[in-house]
């Protein structure tokens, strides 16, 4: 596999912001979001990725203590071969999180009720939406956030938002695919919804007031956070490996 590069560091966002996990970036992205910070995941000009075996994977995996390990890139469920990479992870219990940028559907990890296949069991997932700033809102796979066609359980939802017009874009989205119209039918209350500033676009005070004042989102089965990115306030922005 393609692999940028594989460290330990915090989780800087999301479920287990704040724990360390091992990252595992892989090479290569489908989009090319306006605002990316991490252009070194598919640029091949900025990138020395290496090829790597799964088992070379796991041996580099096994020197850090964490169980927690983060599949991120670039986008890596583009990779043909990242459902094996996903099953050896999982079936060396390890508690997987893939960061995947929502165009690319998570479908054939889940059984027909919702629940994760056996060989995926210790995986779940962090999905994006692409809200208009980042030029990419065409490019979503719909059926990635619809909870009441298809039921998903371990997954979470995150909208990376710059302005006014991508925050009634999350709040379109959220309503309309994410949370449940019928609490005794769909049960997903581990959905989580994270509200996610573009760094230095939006002030993060912004988000909270415009949650404060729109009730379609408050009080849901889901709940909607803001959250920040932990690691650009303890390292450098541009720092690599954090
Ligand atoms: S999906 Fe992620 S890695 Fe790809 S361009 Fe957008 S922000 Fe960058």
């Amino acid at each position: 596999m393609k692999v940028v590069e594989i460290f330990n560091s915090i989780d800087g966002e999301g479920k287990r912001a704040g724990e360390l996990t091992t990252f595992i970036r892989l090479f290569g992205c489908n989009l090319r979001c306006v605002y990316c910070d991490t252009p070194y995941g598919y640029d091949i000009e900025q990138s020395d990725y290496r090829e790597m075996s799964i088992t070379e994977i796991l041996k580099e995996c096994k020197k850090y203590a964490t169980h927690n390990i983060t599949l991120t890139g670039g986008e890596p469920l583009i990779h043909e071969d990242v459902q094996y990479l996903l099953r050896a992870l999982s079936e060396n219990n390890y508690n997987v999180n893939v960061e995947t940028n929502g165009s690319v559907s998570i479908k054939k990890y889940f059984n027909f009720d919702g629940t994760p296949k056996d060989e995926y069991k210790n995986v779940w997932f962090t999905v994006d939406y692409k809200c208009p700033y980042s030029q990419m809102s065409q490019n979503m796979d719909m059926d990635n956030f619809d909870v009441n066609k298809y039921n998903y359980e371990n997954i979470v939802y995150k909208f990376v938002v710059a302005n006014l017009q991508d925050l009634e874009m999350a709040k379109e989205i959220i309503t309309k695919y994410i949370f449940q119209k019928n609490e005794h039918i769909n049960k997903n209350y581990n959905n989580i919804v994270y509200l996610s500033p573009v760094f230095g676009e939006i002030e993060p005070k912004t988000i909270v007031e415009y949650l404060q004042n729109t009730p379609e989102l408050i009080n849901s089965f889901t709940p909607v956070r803001v959250q920040l990115q932990l690691h650009k306030f303890i390292w450098p922005v541009e720092q690599r490996g954090v």
